[in-house]
């Protein structure tokens, strides 16, 4: 039961969770069941095997299928498990182009994976849709985006690339992890799939891993609910149930996140030691004016650059109320340092390329009160 016509906040608490018909219970029963009992050969209620399907599950494509403004959706067992499950949809022979910095997770499966079925992939910046238009051939079957991109927060007009693959006939998706529906709705803009790794922001609490493809036409949930049910990479239902659980409160979060990401990044940005600031909410981001176009805020997620890779040691080291662990979208603040953390494994050479410096530092800014962020932050750059 969806009810559309209602606003984002009032969908992510009912849609997917109506109470329990049984007992009433207000919240989705955690079906913790392997198998179901059934009346007579050929006859059950609807459920089998869990790999294949389990209520608790049920509800968490409902909401987040709602959320997105998709048809339909699927969750798997990390995001990652979902972006395999993604590429299920190509042959051998198919190329698909995919956005130069994605995250590195991504590039991984692709280049280690992937290609070893016969798959091609070419990477472009897609933060000029252009690009995107060149490296298309007549075997490309898929344009994979990542917007903003991490850690450097560089967007790509998602309707503009969705209207060339659109041209051509080919399928786009989005991974839409960094910003949430909350704040991005890509198939809004013309997406025809959109991926998140749920382990954060949908989550929020740094609990639990997941992944989901939300899709928009009836054949995504046939091929990927073929897919759980025939690779097995399905979420459990008790991280399902945190997700439901999450996602009731994700309009409040990230209300909180995108109020605490403008004042940390307005502060970071007036501050001398700072060399500068990447967050899309800032006038002078070089595509503020495209984050307000296809946003509905600007998040949570910013990175800034200090003198040196010392400079950068020694406030990660200084910090006390931020932590320090990779990650993002959970309450809490994290803090980390993306050139020997998260894009470690990218090389340097990479790196430089991407313009990601060894004094830059990623912050994932919480729902804590902004003020006490800032007075962390504003101590430990003192020492610098
Ligand atoms: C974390 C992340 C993933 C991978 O998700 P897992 O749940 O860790 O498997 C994919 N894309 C983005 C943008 C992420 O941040």
């Amino acid at each position: 039961m969806t009810k559309r016509n209602f606003g984002f906040s009032t969908r992510a608490v009912h849609d997917g969770q109506a109470p329990d018909p049984q007992t009433g219970a207000v919240n989705v029963p955690l079906y913790l069941t392997s198998t179901y009992a059934q009346e007579e050969v050929g006859k059950h209620k609807g459920w089998d095997y869990s790999r294949a399907g389990n209520p608790t599950r049920d509800a968490l494509e409902a909401s987040l299928a709602s959320l997105e403004g998709g048809a339909n959706a699927c969750v798997f067992g990390s995001g990652m498990a979902a972006i395999m499950a993604l590429v299920t949809l190509l042959r051998t022979g198919d190329h698909v182009v995919c956005g130069e910095n994605v995250y590195g997770g991504t590039t991984r499966l692709f280049n280690q994976i992937v290609v070893n079925y016969g798959i091609e992939f070419t990477y472009v910046d897609t933060s000029d849709p252009e690009n995107v238009r060149r490296a298309i051939r007549p075997t490309t079957k898929l344009v994979h985006i990542e917007t903003p991109t991490n850690p450097l927060m560089t967007l790509t007009d998602i309707r503009a690339v969705a209207d060339i693959c659109h041209e051509h006939g080919i399928d786009m998706s989005v991974d839409n992890t960094f910003m949430s529906p909350f704040l991005q709705r890509p198939i809004e803009l013309g997406a025809d799939i959109v991926m998140h790794s749920t382990t954060k922001f949908l989550n929020g609490h740094s609990d639990g891993l997941g992944g989901v493809l939300v899709g928009t036409r009836p054949e995504h949930k046939e091929k990927f609910g073929f897919v759980q049910k025939s690779t097995g990479g399905i979420l459990s239902p008790f991280e399902c149930w945190l997700v439901l659980r999450g996602v009731k409160t994700l309009a409040v979060r990230m209300k909180q996140h995108d109020e605490n990401g403008r004042k940390v990044a307005a502060f970071l940005a007036q501050h001398k030691k700072v060399k500068k600031v990447f967050y899309p909410g800032l006038p002078q981001h070089p595509q503020h004016e495209l984050a307000k176009r296809q946003s509905y805020g600007f998040g949570s997620m910013m990175s800034f650059e200090l003198e040196s890779f010392e400079a950068a040691k020694e406030l990660l080291r200084s910090v006390r109320l931020c932590i320090l662990g990779e990650s993002l979208g959970g309450v809490e603040t994290l803090i980390s340092h993306p050139a020997t953390m998260t894009h470690a494994a990218t090389g340097a050479a990479m790196r430089a390329r991407l313009g990601i410096t060894d004094g830059l530092v990623r912050l994932s800014v919480g729902i804590e009160d902004a003020d006490d962020l800032i007075a962390d932050l504003d101590q430990a750059l003192a020492k610098l």
